[in-house]
C-alpha cells in the first residue's frame, strides 16, 4: 500500500449525493434525456461585459505575474466602493478585505487560522457541506445547529447548550440561505453578533447568495450590525452573482485581525488570484446594477414561481425564495427524500437533491436548482406528473 489516508479525511461524512451523481452519469452515458435540477450553478454564460474586461487584462503583461498580497490596490478600492454603496458599511481596504480564489477557498481555509483541534465549530443543518468539512480538516469538532421549517431555517441560538456555547470558537452561518432559500433580516444577524460577542466566538457569515434575491429589500451584510467588526467576517463571492463560478473569485470582509490570519494561512498555500481575473472581478462589481443583471433575476423568480405552481399540483409544498436559485420543497406526505429524488430519477429523468444529504434537519425535503429554462421546467413537471407516489 502506497499511503495511509489521514484520520482527518477518512472523518468527513461519506458523500451523499455520491449515489444520485452516479446515476445521474449512468443516465447520461445512457444517452436519456436528463434534466438536472441538482448543480448549484447557473446555466448562463458570463455578461458579455465581464468577458470584455477579461479580454483586456489578459493582454496586461503586468497580470502575468504572482498577483501580490491578498488583492490588487483597484480590486480593493472597487469592493470598498461596493460595500459602501450597497451596505453603507467603511471598509479599510487594506486590513478590513482579503481577496479568494472562490470564497468556498477561504471558507475551507479559515479553520486553520482560527481553530484549535478539539475545539467546537458551529455548523448550521441543514447546510453548505464546506463549512463542515472545513472544521475536519483542522481538527475542529463540528457541532450541528439545527435549523427547522418552525424556525424558518433560522438559528435558535437560545437552544444551543451552555458548554457548546463555551467550547466553541467559530460560527457559520450562511443568508440568504443554500440549501433551504431562507433569508435573515438584520435582526437576526443583531441576535448573532451578540451571540458571539457574549461566548466570544468568531462569526463567519457566507454571503454567496447576498445579490440574488427577489424581494425590494436586499439582503442584509452581517457587517451593518455597529458592533460586528469585533467578531465577524463575511464572504461575498462573484460566481453566482455574475455567472462566474468557474473563474473562482470571491473575497473575505470584516475582522482585521482574523482575515490577517486567513491571509496569512493562505500565504503559505497559494499565490492569490490570478489578475487579469481580478480585474474582469472589479469592472463585474461597478456594474452591479447594469440592466441584465436584473434581467437574471426576475429569469430566477419567474422560474422558481413555475416550478413552485408545478410541484405543488404534484402534491410537493413549495413557496418560491425570496432569494438564491433554490427551491427547497416537502416531499409528498409519507416519503422520505432519498426515495423520491431516486424514483424521479430512475422513472423520469429529473434530478432533485435529496434534502437528507444536508444534514439530518433536511430530511422530508428535496432542493430543485432553477438553472434551467423554463420550457424544461414545464417539461420535468409533466413527466413528474406521470409517477403515481
Ligand atoms: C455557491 C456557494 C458558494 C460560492 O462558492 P465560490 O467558491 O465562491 O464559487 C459559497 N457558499 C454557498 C452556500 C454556495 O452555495
Amino acid at each position: 500500500m502506497a499511503f495511509t489516508q489521514t484520520e482527518r479525511l477518512n472523518a468527513l461524512p461519506p458523500y451523499l449525493f455520491a449515489e444520485i451523481d452516479r446515476k445521474k452519469r449512468a443516465a447520461l452515458s445512457a444517452g436519456r434525456d436528463v434534466i438536472d435540477f441538482g448543480v448549484g450553478d447557473p446555466d448562463q454564460p458570463t455578461y458579455p461585459f465581464i468577458i470584455q474586461a477579461m479580454e483586456r487584462a489578459l493582454r496586461k503583461p503586468e497580470r502575468h505575474r504572482y498577483p501580490l498580497g491578498g488583492g490588487l490596490p483597484e480590486f480593493r478600492r472597487q469592493i470598498t466602493t461596493f460595500f459602501q454603496q450597497r451596505y453603507g458599511v467603511e471598509l479599510d481596504p487594506q486590513r478590513e478585505l482579503l481577496a479568494l480564489i472562490g470564497s468556498k477557498e477561504g471558507i475551507g481555509h479559515l479553520p486553520l487560522a482560527v481553530v484549535n483541534p478539539g475545539r467546537t465549530v458551529l455548523i448550521p443543518a441543514p447546510g453548505y457541506p464546506a463549512y463542515h468539512a472545513a472544521a475536519v480538516f483542522a481538527g475542529g469538532e463540528p457541532y450541528a445547529l439545527e435549523l427547522s421549517a418552525a424556525g424558518g431555517w433560522l438559528p435558535d441560538f437560545d437552544a444551543i447548550p451552555a458548554e457548546i456555547a463555551h467550547q466553541a470558537v467559530l460560527m457559520y452561518l450562511n443568508y440568504p440561505n443554500n440549501p433551504t432559500g431562507a433569508t435573515a433580516t438584520l435582526d437576526v444577524f443583531r441576535r448573532a453578533v451578540a451571540f458571539a460577542r457574549e461566548h466570544d466566538l468568531l462569526l463567519a457569515h457566507d454571503a454567496a447568495y447576498n445579490e440574488m434575491y427577489f424581494t425590494s429589500e436586499r439582503p442584509p451584510s452581517i457587517l451593518q450590525v455597529p458592533e460586528a467588526r469585533e467578531v465577524a467576517i463575511e464572504f461575498h463571492s462573484a460566481s453566482k452573482t455574475f455567472n462566474m463560478t468557474g473563474w473562482r473569485i470571491g473575497f473575505a470582509a470584516g475582522n482585521a485581525a482574523v482575515i490577517a490570519a486567513l491571509a496569512r494561512v493562505k500565504s503559505n498555500l497559494d499565490s492569490g488570484v490570478f489578475g487579469a481575473v481580478q480585474e474582469a472581478a472589479w469592472e463585474a462589481y461597478a456594474g452591479l446594477d447594469r440592466p441584465e443583471i436584473a434581467e437574471t433575476r426576475k429569469m430566477y423568480r419567474q422560474r422558481a414561481e413555475l416550478l413552485c405552481e408545478g410541484l405543488r399540483t404534484l402534491g410537493f409544498q413549495a413557496t418560491p425564495p425570496e432569494a438564491t436559485f433554490y427551491v427547497w420543497a416537502g416531499v409528498p406526505e409519507g416519503l422520505d427524500s432519498i426515495t423520491v429524488c431516486n424514483r424521479l430519477l430512475e422513472e423520469v429523468n429529473v434530478v432533485g437533491v435529496p434534502g437528507g444529504g444536508f444534514g439530518r434537519a433536511g430530511e422530508g425535503y428535496v432542493r430543485f436548482s432553477v438553472s434551467v429554462p423554463t420550457e424544461r421546467i414545464r417539461a420535468a413537471v409533466e413527466r413528474m406528473r406521470a409517477l403515481e407516489w
